[in-house]
């Protein structure tokens, strides 16, 4: 029996913002034999089922969640054979952490995703807003996903042109329709990783731009840089309570990306043909302090320059400071952030700021 099932736990312990008030009903799954007990409990209870993974992307209410809560801690890799194109298939269960699985795969020999070392949460998350870091993307790797579809009341197999997978976004994101259990990614077998397109990574390893190196380098890289920026969890003890990026990287008009340029600013260029800035360089060029006070607990971090939490943060706090980040960048920019973290369990609607 690998199901737990607990009332009135407090979501706070169970996201890295350490924020959120109870859930009526917490399921914990450890084994996916189990889903379809969960899927009979959820459905002799009100409301639509909400899914945790590591609760390193959601901002969970105050108020906590009246509709059950089922944490994934479904875990397991297992290489399944070739794709027609020779690369190798890994199968892995929802509830498995995204940072094992890039250790385990590059241990392996296997390139395709080793940019996402060091990325929180488990690998069930990733499609929902296309995990990406360093010019990769799960979008680059996923071949299919097997869901609970609540619509449909079954299970169902979505290959990944289904999973609409485009910048931080997916048809999973915002939509409670899925639940992911499993993923199947094809990774290469190859001695050298992607080429390496952000200068910091590339600087680390002393090579030039755009080259290849071997994965567990250029993973070791990524690490090393992930920290410098506060992007690992755990990396400062100040900082611990954090989201990482709190916002999307705002898409930029051409004029908006020539101004930009010429400001300064990385300007990077998506697969999806879009022109993007980071959220954090436009929040210090709107004047925001590392470490400076946004709201009751709530500050910009000392490392990087995105929303963390201390002593005395709440939901209601957290979201009045990206009001205030919102509303300065606009006033300084002309560009409007959006929030890239998901809002979880019973908001009053005053207190949810527009995504
Ligand atoms: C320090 C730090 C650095 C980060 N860096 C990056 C980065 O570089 N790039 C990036 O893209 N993200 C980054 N993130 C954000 C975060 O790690 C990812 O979004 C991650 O995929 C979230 O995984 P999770 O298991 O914690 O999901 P949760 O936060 O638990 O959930 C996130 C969303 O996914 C849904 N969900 C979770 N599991 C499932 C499932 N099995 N089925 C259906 N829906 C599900 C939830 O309902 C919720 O809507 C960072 C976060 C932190 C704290």
């Amino acid at each position: 029996m690998s199901m737990r099932v607990t009332r009135g736990v407090p979501l706070a312990g169970e996201t890295t913002l350490a924020i959120g008030g109870p859930a009526a009903v917490f399921v914990e799954l450890q084994d996916l034999a189990d889903f379809g007990e969960f899927v009979a409990l959820a459905e002799a209870l009100p409301g639509a089922p909400t899914v945790l993974g590591a609760g390193s992307n959601v901002l969970v209410s105050d108020a906590g969640c009246s509709s059950p809560v089922l944490r994934m801690h479904t875990e397991g890799v297992r290489f399944s054979g070739e794709a027609a194109d020779g690369r190798v298939l890994v199968e892995v269960q929802a509830g498995h952490s995204l940072h094992d699985l890039v250790d385990t795969v590059v241990g392996h020999g296997l390139a395709g995703m080793e940019m996402l070392v060091g990325i929180p949460g488990t690998v069930g998350a990733t499609p929902v807003q296309n995990v990406g870091a360093y010019g990769q993307e799960i979008s680059d790797t996923l071949i299919e996903v097997t869901a609970w579809d609540w619509a449909l009341g079954r299970r169902v197999t979505l290959d990944a042109a289904a999973c609409g997978l485009g910048h931080r976004t997916s048809v999973f994101k915002g939509s409670g329709r899925w639940t992911l259990l499993t993923l199947v990614f094809a990774l290469r077998k190859d001695e050298l990783s992607a080429p390496l397109t952000y200068r910091q990574v590339a600087e680390r390893l002393d090579v030039p731009v755009g080259s290849r190196v071997p994965p567990a380098e250029a993973a070791r890289a990524v690490l090393d840089v992930r920290r410098g920026k506060g992007m690992v969890l755990g990396c400062s003890a100040a900082d611990r309570r954090t989201v990482g990026s709190v916002f999307f990287s705002p898409e930029l008009t051409p004029a908006q990306a020539r101004w930009l340029h010429g400001e300064g600013a990385p300007v990077n260029h998506f697969p999806d043909g879009s022109a993007r800035v980071s959220a954090s360089w436009l929040t210090r060029r709107a004047g925001f302090v590392l470490g400076g006070r946004l709201a009751e607990g709530v500050r910009v971090s000392y490392l990087h320059h995105t929303l963390v939490a201390d002593e005395g943060a709440s939901a209601a706090g957290f979201t009045e400071a990206v009001d205030v980040v919102v509303r300065r960048v606009l006033e300084c920019t002309g560009i409007r952030l959006a929030p890239e973290i998901d809002f979880v369990g019973d908001w009053p609607q005053r207190l949810r700021p527009a995504s």
